[in-house]
């Protein structure tokens, strides 16, 4: 058994030691059970290893084995409060980590359908996929927007894997690069800072409102944005699928291009969690090097770039809103965002700027 979350490791999907490797964490964590309450995963696990007299983990069946990491979505919730971590603990236990090198044992082992390969890879190529399906968005939207359940829509579960009774997000008719290259720069009167903005496939194909609004918070208070040739899709369809070679394919060109943007002076800004998070700490985990960490230390979450500006010396937050406020608002907490540790920086913030 190695404890190795490193796809360079020679044993990395062997089988027989991630198998003995998921024995020794499963067990841990059925000692633990902090966890109990994240996802399916944990109870799933319990059931299982409760089901014998002897409580040993090293009982259950391969499937078993698998269904438990099968049920894990990559939140990263149990990471952030296990205190057992590589940084923490001898135990080195990355539990989420554990899980994406079984999947890429199972991948790389031929234990994948081949269907489930072909449409995972189709998927993963989101910048292709969102090009095409902005360019023809009234027809893509036909199909996206039939009514869950219905036989368009499971025509495109037998097809492409996804759920017909899933909520799907609509694609945007304009792009959130065209919108950016199409509209009236603003003359910063105060420049107070100087971002390249990764928009993300979300924002970029699905929702550009998010960052038209962004471009227009930061620009009103003096942060000149621009958009880095060369970005694209983080790379998060193929970590979280067990492709580690997609993945650092992917990762390694996104990083080279981050990286000269932060040389000439740039920090990077992201507005959805699940991929700064990659840029964040992935790109460190998976690629590594000098540039990994530039890109890791120069990368910020949209409302922790402004929060950071609102706290630092000599720099200063346009506070005036006119219009109507909600008095109160309803916050869900991403859990990319909990695992960033930065989930409620923005309340925190307002509270002790009162
Ligand atoms: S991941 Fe860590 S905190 Fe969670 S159940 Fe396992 S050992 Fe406990
Ligand atoms: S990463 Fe999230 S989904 Fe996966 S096992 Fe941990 S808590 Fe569950």
């Amino acid at each position: 058994m190695t404890i190795t979350y490193d796809p360079k490791h020679p044993l990395y999907t062997d089988e027989a030691d991630v198998r003995e490797e998921l024995t020794r964490v499963y067990d841990l964590c059925h000692g633990c059970r902090l966890c109990f309450k994240f996802c399916s995963s944990f109870p799933t696990l319990f059931s299982y290893v409760d089901q014998h007299e002897d409580q040993d983990a090293g009982r259950l069946t391969p499937a078993q084995q698998d269904q438990v990491a099968d049920e894990c979505f990559q939140c990263k919730l149990c990471y952030v409060n296990c205190p057992y971590i590589p940084e923490l603990h001898e135990w080195a236990l990355d539990f989420p980590r554990l899980m994406l090198r079984h999947d890429a044992m199972r991948l790389e082992n031929g234990q994948v359908s081949l269907r489930k390969r072909v449409t995972t890879q189709a998927m993963g190529h989101t910048d292709a996929l969102g090009k095409v399906a902005t360019a023809a968005s009234t027809i893509s939207n036909l199909v996206i927007g039939a009514k869950p359940g219905s036989v368009a829509r499971k025509l495109v579960e037998k097809t492409a894997g996804v759920s017909s009774v899933r909520l799907l997000p609509p694609y945007a008719k304009q792009r959130f690069s065209t919108w950016f290259k199409k509209r009236v720069t603003p003359v910063l009167t105060k420049k107070q800072g100087s971002v390249a903005l990764f928009p993300t496939c979300l924002v970029e194909y699905q929702q550009p409102g998010i960052g038209q609004d962004l471009v227009k918070v930061y620009e009103r208070n003096g942060v000149e944005c621009s958009l880095v040739d060369g970005a694209g899709c983080c790379g998060a369809p193929y970590l979280h699928s067990g492709d580690m070679e997609g993945f650092t394919k992917v990762a390694t060109k996104q990083v080279a291009v981050l990286a000269q943007a932060v040389r000439e002076g740039k920090d990077i800004v992201v507005p959805q969690p699940t991929c700064g998070y990659i840029l964040k700490k992935d790109y460190l985990d998976y690629v590594g090097g000098p540039d990994a960490e530039l890109v890791a230390s120069h990368t910020y979450d949209s409302s922790e770039y402004l929060m950071n500006l609102h706290k630092a010396e000599g720099t200063e937050l346009d506070t005036n809103f006119h219009g109507t406020i909600a008095e109160t608002i309803s916050y869900h907490i991403p859990c990319h965002l909990r695992a960033q540790n930065i989930g409620l920086r923005n309340l925190r913030n307002k509270q002790t700027t009162k």
